[in-house]
């Protein structure tokens, strides 16, 4: 069937007061963007609270969905097809028409829900779909009416043009990216942190992203990895400035100089704490982390603890309370699953001790950390300067 128009339902946007219209135009300039992505022509254009995205020529009608229930704020997509106003007879095929396209099964109960925002239409809105109703139980004997509980609600509205609609796709929800400030994303390979960067992009903030890569043990293929990754959160929450930092020196240095039980917290602070320059330097009012309670030694509460310690941002952890299934189930409905394990090395994997402390004591940390003292300066500093950036798009 040849849609025109998708109709654009919002939800938790529509209650914010006075600031309503900020949440719409971002809404309606992100929509836009990712319109961009599609092939062919689309207006995005915002009537009577409502927002319409109208194809202008051909396009894919997958590809535009697809792109449409990415946008966060959107609730629903429905699928419209405008006709011009040629007189009842002709709305009343026009809806057959489009019934009949659009439902292969007619096995189904239905009523018609019109509205008329032009009040010269000669039949009102009640007339209009009781009329429109006898006609369609005309033309399928399969089908019957249930004005309580349909199964299909075919929405016909009477404007300049008339939208006859039927169908809702769900959207991802959330907040339009772009009404809650900037957060730095710590992203590596895993499944966990691409979750936590989609989660926190949902309610309307922006990311960038620092990766921690430690060539030649970590290879160029677990970089791009990390850059898939990246792309793949970006089709929700935009385009994803990444920093690639040289983790090697700083990694070796710290596996020199302290115990091998402490060496993963040790490197987490060091971690959080070139993130936290960047954050700054970017105007960043978080940082984000994909670590849930108890899921590996170096995210115990006392792991965590001491980790946070270092940072003066706020941490968002968004997974914190999941399990690892509820975290998968995510990772695959934003298709970064298949991309996650992938099985390339990490740069904590390779560091990591036997048997890691999983309780460990602030003060014996900030101890070890003492026999950094001679070269950590120098070794972040030269981390932070020869940094990679690289701009991640979808
Ligand atoms: P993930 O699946 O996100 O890699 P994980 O279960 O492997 O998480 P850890 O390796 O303990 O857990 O990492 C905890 C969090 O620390 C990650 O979710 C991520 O936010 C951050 N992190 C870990 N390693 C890196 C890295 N190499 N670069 C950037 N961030 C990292
Ligand atoms: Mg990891």
């Amino acid at each position: 069937m040849n849609y025109q128009a998708f109709l654009i339902k919002y939800g938790e946007i529509g209650v914010k007061g006075k600031n309503r219209h900020i949440f719409e135009d971002t809404l309606v300039s992100q929509l836009g963007n990712a319109m961009n992505r599609v092939d062919g022509e689309f207006k995005v254009s915002r009537e009577n609270g409502r927002i319409y995205v109208q194809a202008l020529s051909g396009y894919d009608y997958e590809e535009a969905v697809d792109a449409l229930t990415k946008v966060f704020g959107v609730v629903g997509v429905c699928p419209v097809v405008m006709v011009e106003d040629e007189g009842f007879d002709k709305l009343a095929e026009d809806v057959i028409s489009f019934i009949d396209h659009a439902y292969e099964d007619k096995n189904f109960t239905f009523k018609v829900a019109a509205r008329r925002a032009r009040k010269n239409y000669p039949l009102d809105s009640m007339e209009l779909a009781a009329e429109l109703g006898g006609r369609i139980l005309d033309a399928f004997p399969e089908v019957s009416v249930d004005v309580h509980t349909p199964q299909v609600v075919i929405n016909v509205e009477i404007r300049s043009h008339i939208n006859i609609y039927s169908q809702t796709i769900p959207g991802p929800g959330g907040m339009p990216v772009g009404t809650a400030g900037k957060a730095m994303l710590l992203l590596s390979g895993g499944i966990d942190s691409p979750v936590a960067g989609y989660m926190i992009s949902k309610r309307g903030v922006k990311l960038e992203a620092t990766y921690f890569h430690a060539p030649p043990y970590t290879s160029e293929r677990a970089k791009q990895k990390v850059v898939d990754l990246a792309r793949i959160v970006s089709r929700y929450s935009g385009p994803i400035k990444l920093n690639v930092v040289n983790f090697t020196d700083i990694q070796l240095y710290i596996y020199e100089k302290c115990p091998h039980d402490q060496l993963t917290i040790i490197m987490r602070r060091y971690m959080m704490m070139i993130a936290e320059h960047f954050a700054k330097e970017s105007g960043c009012l978080g940082l984000i982390t994909g670590e849930s309670i108890g899921q590996v030694a170096s995210q115990t509460m006392q792991s965590l603890a001491v980790t946070n310690e270092v940072c003066t941002l706020p941490v968002y952890r968004p997974l914190i309370g999941f399990d690892k299934q509820e975290i998968v189930d995510i990772s695959e409905k934003i298709d970064a699953y298949e991309t996650s394990i992938q099985p390339f090395e990490d740069c904590c994997t390779i560091f990591v001790a036997k048997h890691p402390v999983t309780k460990p004591n602030l003060s014996a940390i900030q101890k070890s950390e003492t026999h950094l003292q001679e070269k950590i300066d120098e070794l972040m500093k030269t981390a932070i300067e020869t940094t990679e950036v690289i701009c991640v798009e979808a």
